[in-house]
C-alpha cells in the first residue's frame, strides 16, 4: 500500500475525506465510565475528546468508479473549527470529478455518510455525483422515515437522502447484493436498522469496508463499548463481536470510515489484547 491506497486484488481503494469530527469522551461514549479508559488513552486526544476521521472510500471495482459514503457534506456557517466539507476538494486534489462516479453506495443513512449526496439548486435538489446510481439499505430507507427516529438519527435525510426517491436514482440493498463482481453488500445491523458493509473479494483476496462498526480503535477489544450514535446498542454489540472474531480469524484487511486516516488496518491479537492495526 502506498500512502491513502490500498488494493485488494483488481480493485483499489483510495482513502479520500471530507474533514474531521471530534466529542467530549463522556459525551459520545456517555454509558462508559471514566476510569474504564485507563489505559486506553492512546485512542483519545491530549483534552480528553475522540475524533473521527470522515472517509469516503473511493473504489475501481469492474471498470466502475465508486464512492462509499459521501461524509458531512458543505460546512455550514458557525461550524466548529475542525476541517469539514472538504470531500470536493479532495476529489479533485486526486483529478477525479463527481461525474466521474457511476456508484455512490451509503453504508448507512447518518448525516456524516451522506452530507454530499445532493446540492439544491433554485429550490431544486440535484446530484452531486450526475451519473451516478445511489445505493443505500432497504431497511434505512425505512428508518429514515419513520417520524420518531428522523429528528435526533437522520436530521439531514430530507434534505440529502429523500429526494434521490423523485429524482429516480435510487438502487435498494436488501440483504447480501452483488454490487459488482467483486463487491457484495454484507449486512451488520445495529448502529443502524440496515448498516451496511461491503465485502470486497477479488482474485482470490478479500477485504471488507465496515462502515461504523467502529468508531473508535478501542472497540476492536472492547467490543461491547455502544456509543451514543448506535440505535440498538444490543444489536450493536452482538454485530461487532463477531465481526471482529471472523476479521482476527481470517486476518482480512480493514477500511473503516471513521478510524484515523487513511482507515485501513488489521485487527490482530497482541497477547491477551485485540486491537487495530493500521496498514
Ligand atoms: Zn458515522
Amino acid at each position: 500500500m502506498a500512502g491513502n491506497k490500498l488494493t485488494i486484488g483488481n480493485v483499489e481503494i483510495t482513502s479520500l475525506s471530507d474533514g474531521l469530527l471530534e466529542f467530549d469522551v463522556c459525551n459520545f461514549f456517555p454509558s462508559i465510565p471514566d476510569e474504564a479508559w485507563s489505559g486506553h488513552e492512546d485512542h483519545l486526544t491530549e483534552d480528553r475528546k475522540v475524533n473521527f476521521n470522515l472517509a469516503s472510500f473511493l473504489m475501481r471495482s469492474d471498470g466502475k468508479t465508486i464512492i462509499v459514503d459521501t461524509g458531512l457534506g458543505p460546512k455550514p456557517a458557525g461550524a466548529p473549527e475542525t476541517p469539514w466539507g472538504e470531500l470536493l476538494d479532495d476529489f479533485k486534489a486526486h483529478g477525479i470529478g463527481p461525474e466521474d462516479v457511476d456508484m455512490v453506495v451509503m453504508t448507512h443513512l447518518h448525516r456524516d455518510h451522506v452530507g454530499w449526496n445532493l446540492r439544491s439548486k433554485g429550490g431544486k435538489y440535484e446530484p452531486t455525483f450526475p451519473n451516478a446510481r445511489y445505493w443505500l439499505s432497504a431497511k434505512d430507507w425505512e428508518a429514515c422515515h419513520n417520524p420518531d427516529l428522523v429528528k435526533d438519527r437522520f436530521p439531514n435525510a430530507p434534505e440529502c437522502v429523500w429526494p434521490l426517491e423523485e429524482l429516480g436514482l435510487i438502487e435498494f440493498m436488501d440483504g447480501e447484493v452483488a454490487l459488482t463482481s467483486e463487491l457484495t453488500s454484507l449486512p451488520t445491523p445495529g448502529h443502524t436498522p440496515g448498516h451496511m458493509s461491503l465485502m470486497i473479494n477479488s482474485q482470490g483476496q478479500r477485504g471488507i469496508v465496515i462502515g461504523d462498526v467502529l468508531h473508535n480503535a478501542v472497540q476492536v477489544h472492547e467490543t461491547d463499548w455502544v456509543s451514543r450514535a448506535d440505535i440498538d446498542p444490543e444489536q450493536t454489540r452482538v454485530t461487532r463481536r463477531s465481526l471482529m472474531e471472523q476479521l482476527e480469524r481470517d486476518g482480512i484487511p480493514v477500511a473503516a470510515v471513521h478510524l484515523a486516516a487513511p482507515g485501513f488496518g488489521k485487527i490482530v491479537r497482541l497477547q491477551d489484547r485485540r486491537v487495530w492495526q493500521g496498514l
